[in-house]
């Protein structure tokens, strides 16, 4: 396999011999290993590696950007994405100053998942599986499992040199349940940075969440209407991400006349309570890293600060666009892609309330719990709980068919009268945008309480 770092250290070398308003090389090899069951039947597994990389250059404004497989001829390609930006760029180039970073960050993991023979995860799925089919009334179920470790240097016209190692490890069960005539299901999505240990031992989990399947073939639905609704630290999480952190990315503000209208710094959003928070800086995290894939480094940024809006995220271009600093929010999928502005751990901070001081003074309402899908559009949002149960005087009591929560996210931020003390992080799934899914990212939340929430059902 070729020393990407003795690559780099070349290109370096060409990229001072170019004119451009900045250039970029950015060069990556990765291993990777995945397992699929569809039911009973192993569908793939299989290992992999892999190594690419890009040029991107900034012309007056216009970008180009040439991806390889190949770290041959390598000049040609940097002077192909120049050729590109010439051929668009037709401004003055923004890009908000940085220093210069040279770096070397190590993967902070024990273990490189990738290299744990894949019988020994097989065994682990099987194990699983076994669980889910002694489970009567199971129609059909599948486990995902997935692993990568990735080494990525950066270097640019700026004088740049990071290298940086990530792993990444995730797992997902779906499980299907019928009597005949209904049909429900329930899931389990969790993932690491690439701590195998992670997706081990879940046996118990992976019990109930068949069991739950089997269960809501027998529960009620929700009768449709407002509710108090109060929402666990994963939906909450999510919520949080789908429904409002994509509004606060700068190349979507940035481009939205209605957006920008909307998403005005200083504007109230929620209660002084209310604190969001993007951070790719907190170590160990799907999400974390030391430097965004432009070399910047990561920052804890406020998306709203005591219920007022007073940040948003950027890369070096939006943040020079809309004049703003830059919080280091660049993040690529993988070297066939140029960074575009991500989130990366996103979350409510906790406030002090108890799960009982939230219910208790409920008489009737409900607790939606888990995550099972949703569409956002704007600032509407439709989800789908997993699992819901109805909250009687105080108390969490039946068993829900999954419920569906319908609304505007700014009045259901303005509506969130309660914040709890108990600040989970879900590590499960991630983010896609732009055709690059899914990003490692995580999201978390307390517990939180919604006022008049439009709940879907008969
Ligand atoms: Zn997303």
């Amino acid at each position: 396999m070729t020393d990407i770092a003795a690559t780099a250290q070349q290109l370096a070398e060409v990229i001072r011999r170019y004119q451009a308003d900045y250039i970029e090389a950015r060069l990556e090899e990765s291993q990777t290993s995945h397992i699929t069951y569809r039911g009973r039947e192993l569908e793939s597994i299989g290992r992999a590696v892999a190594a690419g990389g890009n040029i991107r250059a900034l012309v007056k404004g216009g970008w180009g950007f040439v991806s390889f497989d190949s770290f041959d001829e390598l000049p040609g390609k940097v002077e192909l994405a120049i050729k590109q930006a010439q051929f668009v760029g037709n401004e003055v180039s923004q890009l908000a100053a940085v220093e210069p970073v040279v770096d070397s960050v190590p993967a902070g993991i024990d273990r490189n998942p990738v290299t744990i023979p894949l019988a020994e995860k097989k065994g682990l799925l099987d194990e699983y599986n076994d669980i889910i089919w002694r489970t009567p009334k199971v129609q059909t179920s599948v486990i995902g499992y997935s692993d990568s470790f990735k080494k990525v240097i950066l270097v640019s016209s700026l004088g740049s040199n990071v290298e940086q190692a990530k792993a990444d490890t995730s797992l997902r069960v779906n499980i299907v349940a019928t009597d005949g005539s209904e049909v429900q299901q329930s899931g389990i999505s969790i993932g690491s940075r690439g701590n195998f240990d992670e997706v081990q031992g879940l046996h118990r989990q992976v019990e109930e969440t068949a069991q739950r399947a089997v269960e809501l073939l027998a529960a009620p639905q929700a009768k449709g209407g407002e509710y108090t609704v109060v929402l666990d630290p994963i939906l909450a999480g999510v919520f949080v991400h789908e429904a409002f952190g994509h509004l606060s990315e700068s190349d979507f503000v940035y481009e939205n006349d209605r957006l920008k209208e909307v998403m005005v710094l200083g504007k109230t959003f929620g209660d002084e309570a209310l604190n969001i928070v993007d951070t790719a800086a907190i170590p160990g995290m799907r999400g974390s890293y030391r430097y965004d894939d432009e070399g910047v480094p990561a920052t804890r940024t406020y998306l709203i600060r005591e219920g007022k809006l007073v940040g948003r995220l950027h890369s070096r271009e939006t943040a020079a666009r809309m004049n703003e600093e830059p919080t280091g929010n660049a993040r690529a999928i993988n070297y066939r892609h140029p960074p575009i502005v991500r989130m990366t751990n996103t979350f409510i901070e906790p406030d002090k309330a108890s799960f009982e001081d939230i219910i208790g003074d409920i008489k009737e309402g409900i607790y939606a719990r888990n995550w099972y899908g949703g569409t956002t559009s704007m600032e509407m949002f439709t989800f789908s709980a997993g699992e819901a149960y109805m909250i009687r005087n105080g108390k969490v009591a039946e068993l829900l068919r999954p419920v569906v929560l319908t609304g505007n996210v700014f009045t259901t931020l303005m509506n969130i009268d309660a914040i709890g003390n108990d600040l989970e992080m879900n590590q499960g799934g991630g983010c896609g945008k732009g055709g690059q899914v899914p990003l490692p990212v995580s999201n978390g939340s307390p517990h939180i309480r919604i006022r008049q929430c439009l709940i879907g059902g008969r």
